[in-house]
């Protein structure tokens, strides 16, 4: 297609039409503002196109930058997990070979103290088929028995409120004149609070002892006993078996009290000692 330029500024335009091999030509006479306002149809679309593109262009550099960057990040923070995952193991490593030397010089101690056969303990001599599976077998077995027999040690408050009087010689809480040696721990409380059981054991006394009054005994085996005085109630029976926590009766005024509060005493063989080292592990 072609346009006949002399024409352009006839009111008319003449388009002649020719083909390839120019044996065919057609023409057609049509209003020159038709032609004008084609061509600035095609110059407007040319421009629009271009824009188009060129934004395309554009968005499509910043998406493959964007995938690029992201991609980076990805490598980056795959890395950084690796990183922590080691990190994190060793540090796990760290703790548990401390752990295995801590259980293998409590064992060593035992040993010596004659608490039990010291066998071998993570050492890999005479140690057949999986070494780890066998030493950590040998570990929760000896922790298993420590735990047992820590369970029967009297630990923690059995009632908690203000101490009263603490163990050993004392002024006489009555007249307040001489002295007098008191066998256990008074804590302050209010009749009707709990009182706990600190260890696993056999209930041995639980009835009205005198200057104790309402008086539970508890037996813990290996010579070790608790004994909570001037309860208001009891609440449990001789024989029971009780554990570390459990309700045993009432605080209270009753025997040789001069308010409610409660006595705790600890007995090894028969002899009282001072219950305040028993309370807490302190370094
Ligand atoms: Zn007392």
């Amino acid at each position: 297609m072609q346009f006949n330029p002399g024409a352009m500024k006839e009111r008319f335009t003449t388009i002649f039409l020719v083909s390839n091999d120019n044996r065919d030509t057609n023409f057609y006479t049509v209003d020159t503002k038709h032609v004008e306002r084609f061509r600035s149809y095609l110059t407007t679309a040319a421009a629009s196109l271009t824009a188009i593109l060129l934004t395309c262009l554009v968005l499509f550099i910043l998406i493959a930058s964007a995938r690029n960057e992201i991609g980076t990040l990805n490598q980056r923070i795959f890395s950084l997990k690796n990183d922590l995952k080691l990190l994190d193991s060793l540090e796990i490593k760290k703790k548990v070979e401390n752990i295995e030397n801590n259980i293998n010089d409590i064992n060593k101690y035992l040993y010596e103290r004659g608490v039990f056969k010291y066998e071998n303990a993570g050492g890999p001599a005479d140690i057949s088929g999986n070494p780890d599976a066998n030493i950590y077998g040998f570990y929760l077995g000896k922790t298993d028995l420590i735990l047992k027999s820590i369970k029967n040690v009297p630990i923690g408050y059995p009632h908690t409120g203000e101490f009263k009087s603490f163990f050993g010689y004392r002024a006489n809480p009555f007249s307040g004149r001489g002295s007098e040696y008191h066998k256990g721990l008074d804590i302050k409380g209010n009749t009707g609070d709990p009182v706990r059981c600190t260890a696993s054991g056999t209930v041995e006394k639980a009835e009205f002892d005198g200057g104790y009054g309402r008086c539970v005994v508890i037996n813990h085996g290996n010579g070790l006993k608790t004994v909570f005085g001037h309860l208001s109630e009891f609440k449990v029976n001789q024989g029971d078996k009780v554990n570390a926590g459990d309700l045993i009766g009432l605080v209270g005024s009753s025997g040789r009290s001069t308010g409610p509060h409660l006595h705790y005493e600890i007995r090894y063989k028969e002899e009282s000692i001072d219950p305040q080292y028993f309370l807490n592990l302190k370094n």
